[in-house]
């Protein structure tokens, strides 16, 4: 079997090593003899986006998000909507997750259109406020997940049900609703740096499922020996208190 991953704006968009879940996803991957073509989608015309099976964009500032807002509106936006909308997997982090809800008004006032795939929209409460900063855990489908979160920027969810976790420890969305993240179809927006992934395998793992069920009908995904990350997990929820 193979999987497509698209690497959105790996350049641009590359706060806090968010490339590092492109790396876990890849590995976990190769690891059970999936073979995974890696491709980066720069700013530019996106051909072939049908073949797309994974779809990663990572956190950024606001000059890079402006530059990605442009390329998004005037030339990927529509067809990774159409992608999303047939059920391609995307994890936003961040910036990126920012420019998939509806828009991302930056400490300004100056407003960031997005793609609208997932129901929020987010606002930066203007220079000199408090920026959500820390460690972050949340609860996805019973499960703790661990990361770090640094983001101005206020996200508010057009339906509370497409949260795609809830704050334990941290800020999230808002700092006021204890949601974090949006979820739509295959679409998963976090505000969770760390990189995610990594230290959270049982969703790295969700996201390849999804993709492997989409692409090639498949049920099942071979366990892995996941020590290393159980403990990098269980450090990041010591160190966030939990
Ligand atoms: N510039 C956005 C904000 O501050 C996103 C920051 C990021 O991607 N870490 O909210």
């Amino acid at each position: 079997m193979k999987l497509v991953i698209g690497h959105l704006y790996p350049r641009l968009m590359n706060m806090y090593a968010d490339r590092g879940n492109v790396i876990c996803l890849e590995q976990r991957c190769r690891w059970r003899g999936i073979d995974v073509e890696v491709r980066s989608l720069s700013p530019g015309p996106l051909h072939n986006a049908a073949e797309l099976d994974l779809l990663l964009v990572g956190g950024g500032q606001d000059r890079e998000q402006l530059l990605a807002s442009r390329d998004l509106v005037e030339t990927k936006g529509p067809v990774l909507r159409d992608a999303m909308r047939d059920g391609l997997v995307a994890l936003a982090v961040c910036g990126g997750y920012q420019l998939f809800g509806e828009y991302y008004r930056d400490h300004t006032g100056v407003e960031l259109r997005g793609i609208e795939v997932l129901p929020a929209h987010t606002a930066h409460p203007g220079e000199g406020t408090q920026r959500c900063i820390g460690n972050i855990v949340t609860t996805w489908k019973g499960r703790k997940l661990v990361g770090f979160e640094n983001h101005g920027g206020r996200t508010y969810l057009h339906d509370t049900a497409a949260a795609l976790a809830t704050v334990e420890n941290g800020f999230g969305n808002n700092g006021e609703d204890r949601t974090e993240g949006a979820q739509w179809r295959n679409v998963y927006g976090t505000y969770l740096h760390g990189s995610l992934l990594p230290k959270n395998p049982a969703f790295a793992d969700h996201l390849i499922l999804q993709a492997l069920q989409r692409r090639h009908g498949a049920a099942l995904l071979p366990p892995l020996d996941d020590a290393v990350e159980a403990s990098a997990h269980e450090r990041a929820l010591k160190i966030a208190g939990r």
